[in-house]
């Protein structure tokens, strides 16, 4: 199993090397080699190398079956122009990959419930998937641009999608919802804007192949208001770029941290098993808190859990892992970022030994 590893900037550079050991790990408790390929991107690139994304290390992603990033970005390159920032490594990376599919599960760990800014009693028990287009619609169509126009400016993008880009991320999620709870809402704003009609379309023509997956459709701006009203109603939600963006950093508060949240970006097929994916946490690279041993490790770790799922099928060992995480939190060790009185504070390095430790106690 060939794995792209790419730590990035700021606290990258500190979660990567824990969600390594824990997959390390699980080779040793499953029997599993893995083949780590280490390469720059983002700022750390852009250091070395003069540009974010060098051809070697897309080369080194293009040729794994999965990739691992930490995250990029941070002050010392904001001034460079976009075409050269660190986060353009993330756009050529997802491009170059053709990851069509980003998916964001949202759960609850009952035990940091008090973490969220919503009361416990709406939060309790939710276990949700934003599964979001992700090389299409406005922030790919053109025309684009900013133009004079009758004596002032005029900024325009466009929202478009073509059938097969709806059939594809479609598929992605009602087949993801038939390993789940079989429910699928479609997020579109069919009642003003004609791109959302064809979308609403196509994901009912697709949906009589899964008749065992109820599907149901929602504009975006009552979906809004519902994951806060009510999140337990959702199981799966599927949906444009845009739209997407923006809901799946709503549902991700709902659980209060955004050092827990794990994220994959699928398309393509890998040599083994399943999709090809690039796995990271939902945060960026934490410049405030980076060096200092304090970031949470849990998002990559649970990332590398969703790699073992969805890249290479093996669902024991992910969930081996999110329940080493889970007696780890149940046992009452936080990093700075979910503690609250009552618990025991520990650090990246700490919280990533744990986890390991509580993963060795599994049985292969
Ligand atoms: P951020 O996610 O890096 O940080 C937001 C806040 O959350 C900060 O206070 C940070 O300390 C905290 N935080 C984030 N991850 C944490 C963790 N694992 N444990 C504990 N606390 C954590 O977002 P930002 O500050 O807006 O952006 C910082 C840089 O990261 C920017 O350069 C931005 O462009 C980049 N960024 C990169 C990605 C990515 O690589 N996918 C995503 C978002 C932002």
């Amino acid at each position: 199993m060939k794995i792209a590893v790419f730590p990035g900037d700021g606290i990258g550079e500190e979660i990567v090397p824990q969600a390594i050991a824990v997959l390390e790990g699980i080779g040793k408790v499953f029997n599993h080699q893995f083949d780590f390929q280490y390469g720059f991107i983002g700022g750390a690139a852009i250091d070395r190398f003069g540009e974010p994304l060098p051809k070697e290390s897309l080369a080194t992603a293009l040729l794994a079956d999965a990739v691992l990033l930490g995250a990029v970005g941070g002050p010392k390159w904001e001034g460079l122009d976009y075409s050269v920032r660190p986060e353009r490594a993330l756009l050529g990376l997802r491009e170059q990959m053709g990851l069509y599919a980003n998916l964001r599960p949202v759960m609850l760990f009952p035990m940091l419930a008090g973490a969220s800014t919503l009361k416990s009693e709406v939060i309790e028990g939710i276990n949700l998937l934003v599964v979001r287009e992700l090389t299409g619609g406005i922030y790919f169509g053109s025309p684009r641009g900013v133009e004079k126009y009758e004596g002032h400016e005029r900024g325009v993008n466009t929202e478009v999608y073509t059938t097969p880009e709806i059939v594809r991320i479609a598929k992605v999620a009602f087949e993801t919802a038939r390993k789940r709870r079989k429910k699928v809402t479609s997020v579109d704003k069919a009642n003003v804007l004609e791109v959302s009609e064809l979308w609403r379309k196509v994901v009912t023509e697709i949906h009589k192949d899964y008749p065992d997956v109820a599907l149901s459709h929602m504009y975006v701006d009552n979906c809004a208001m519902q994951l806060i009203r009510n999140p337990r109603q959702f199981d799966v939600l599927v949906t444009t770029n845009l739209f997407g963006d923006i809901l799946s950093d709503e549902a991700a508060m709902l659980t209060g941290s955004i050092g827990m949240l794990p994220s994959a970006s699928l398309g393509g097929e890998s040599r083994k098993t399943g999709l090809k994916g690039m796995y990271e946490p939902i945060h960026g690279s934490a410049p405030d808190i980076a060096g200092k041993d304090v970031a949470n490790p849990i998002a990559t770790i649970l990332s590398v859990a969703m790699m073992l799922q969805y890249t290479f099928g093996l669902d024991r060992e992910a969930i081996a892992i999110e329940s080493a995480v889970f007696e780890v939190l149940k046992e009452g060790y936080r990093t700075e970022d979910i503690y609250s009185l009552d618990n025991k504070k520990v650090g990246t390095k700490e919280m990533g030994r744990l986890i390991l430790e509580r993963l060795k106690g599994h049985r292969g």
